[in-house]
């Protein structure tokens, strides 16, 4: 992948859809529970999880650990998945505490941060990655399955390299700048959501001229 190659598609992103201000949340904590919370949903129930949360002033760390479990899963239920991901954000919340809050980790070094996070039970790579970038700014890309899906339609990866090498095509190919990582990421998430879906929709994709696998005719819907 060239350098020119990915401007292209940033380029392309950026013109068709503009700003997305992503991640919506009013504190680097919120953050972090939201991206527990978005592990195998959409961001609509995540929203409706923290709603609930903030309902009962449990969005902050502190307050967060002193709501009784079985209470915690219930406000999570709408994100799915509430027993797992409640579990989760504590693990995540008490590691925080531990280490001595946000201004802590806003101090630390990114790769020993990174790291922490990988240790804690139920933080994978994506998941780490989102809370580095959109909670404490630091320029790591975001890998997620809309990122692969259109990488490999573009012709641009194989879609189904090590979540590591994914990442460095971006980040060898691109200034280290978190906003533009932020952009680039959320413009990915807005075309796998809307237009690269699993059936894509070319004819109304701004990537069309850049891409190999392009279909100029929408597809049949079948059974409508
Ligand atoms: S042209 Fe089609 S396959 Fe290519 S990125 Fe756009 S929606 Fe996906």
């Amino acid at each position: 992948m060239t350098m020119s190659a990915v401007h292209r598609v940033f380029d392309a992103l950026y013109a068709a859809f503009g700003p997305q201000d992503w991640w919506p949340a009013r504190t680097g904590y919120e953050v972090m529970a939201g991206a527990v919370l978005t592990q195998n949903t959409a961001w609509r129930n995540v929203r409706r999880a923290l709603a609930n949360l903030r309902a009962i002033d449990a969005l902050e760390p502190s307050a967060l650990m002193a709501v009784d479990e079985l209470l915690l899963a219930e406000q999570l239920r709408p994100s799915g998945y509430y027993n797992i991901k409640a579990a989760r954000l504590r693990n995540l919340t008490a590691a925080l505490l531990m280490d001595g809050g946000m201004e802590a980790w806003q101090a630390s070094n990114t790769a020993m941060l990174r790291q922490r996070l990988l240790g804690i039970k139920g933080i994978g790579e994506e998941t780490a990655d989102c809370i580095l970038l959109y909670a404490l700014h630091r320029p790591v890309f975001v890998i997620d399955a809309y990122t692969r899906r259109i990488m490999a339609r573009l012709g641009l990866a194989g879609g189904d390299e090590p979540y590591a090498r994914l990442a460095a095509l971006f980040e060898e190919n691109l200034p280290r700048d978190p906003e533009l990582y932020n952009e680039f990421h959320a413009l990915l998430v807005r075309l796998g959501s809307e237009v690269c879906r699993p059936r894509p929709h070319c004819p109304r994709c701004p990537l069309r001229h850049l891409c190999p696998t392009a279909q100029t005719i929408e597809p049949v819907e079948w059974g409508r």
